[in-house]
């Protein structure tokens, strides 16, 4: 059975652990050929000190398959387009930037340093951003060079922590929050290059989340498998996945759902007076549905 992603060039950033490695194991195993972004880890090729990114990329080879390390930071806007121009440079094109890198440095609202803010956007916004940008910008161009659909696909990584809130992590959520406005903009701004763009709100036990949530059971282990993450990602690499974009998805053990956006609720009447407003909030507050807590469902 042919892959799903045959012949298909893909870049994962933060491929080298966690939920990034499996998505590159598993494009690899459907056929794409991989760059390996990864920031961890001795690039320079020598000796048997292997990065994260350089076991991944071995892994692949050893499997018959094709990859390569790129060791850029994200967050920079020159290593952003060094790797974008890598993947077309050694595979000869790029159809699919999955943006996969992240960090946490969860404190409650009031302790939080400004360090700690600015690192959490940086990664994951800008990090998004800049890869993006770049790799929107050769899609563009190979759309007007050729006439054709790119047929090219961006994927990016959410949080439930950020689309539905999770307390202690105000930076890390209002950067996944923004990564799912991202998303559905980015969507309508590249559909007319043929290039689609989704988000995915992973659940999976990794260096980022072991710390959280208490003990590790087998049953967590095995629901924490970044293995039930990978497939969404894999086949929205795809070809077949060229009339979805704009969505969120919600992958995990437990769950694959699509999580539905905001939408305008109950309306009143606009008025000047603020001595209206009471009752005016008080009619909307009582036909709203009501936020959603981590588990995605009506907060109690
Ligand atoms: P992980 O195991 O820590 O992997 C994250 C990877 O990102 C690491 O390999 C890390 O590289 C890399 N990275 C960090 N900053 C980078 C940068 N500036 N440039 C390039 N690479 C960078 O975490 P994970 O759980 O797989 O997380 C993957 C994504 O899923 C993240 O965006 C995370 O926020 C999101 N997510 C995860 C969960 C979950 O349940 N695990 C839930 C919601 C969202 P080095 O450490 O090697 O430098």
């Amino acid at each position: 059975m042919a892959g799903l992603c045959e012949g298909r060039v893909a870049i994962v950033t933060g491929g080298g652990r966690g939920i990034g490695r499996e998505y590159c194991l598993m494009l690899a195993a459907e056929g794409a050929k991989v760059v390996v972004n990864d920031l961890g880890g001795a690039r320079d090729g020598e000796g048997a000190d292997l990065g994260p990114a350089d076991e991944v990329v071995n892994e692949i080879r050893a499997m018959g398959g094709e990859a390569v390390a790129n060791g850029a930071d994200v967050s920079n806007w020159d290593q952003a387009k060094g790797m974008i121009d890598q993947a077309v440079s050694t595979f000869g094109k790029l159809d699919v930037l999955i943006n996969n890198a992240g960090i946490l440095r969860d404190r409650m609202l009031v302790n939080m340093t400004e360090a700690e803010w600015d690192a959490v956007i940086k990664v994951h916004l800008k990090g998004t951003f800049a890869p993006s940008h770049h790799a929107a910008n050769y899609w563009r161009d190979l759309n007007k060079a050729t006439g054709e659909s790119a047929n090219a696909r961006l994927i990016n990584t959410s949080s439930v922590s950020g689309i539905y809130g999770n307390i202690g992590q105000t930076n890390y959520g209002a950067a996944k929050m923004g990564i799912a406005a991202f998303t559905i903009i980015a969507s309508r701004e590249l559909r007319r290059y043929g290039v689609t763009v989704n988000a995915i709100a992973p659940g999976a036990l990794t260096r980022l989340t072991e710390d959280l949530g208490g003990p590790i059971t087998e049953e967590r282990r095995e629901s924490g498998d970044p293995k039930w993450v990978a497939p969404i990602a894999v086949w929205l690499a795809s070809e077949q996945s060229a009339d979805v974009s704009g969505r969120m998805f919600e992958a995990s053990g437990n769950v694959l759902a699509i999580a539905e956006g905001w939408h305008r609720g109950p309306t009143a009447k606009p008025t000047k007076d603020p001595h209206e407003m009471g009752a005016l909030v008080a009619d909307m507050m009582s036909k709203a549905r009501k936020n959603a807590g981590m588990n995605g469902m009506d907060l109690d």
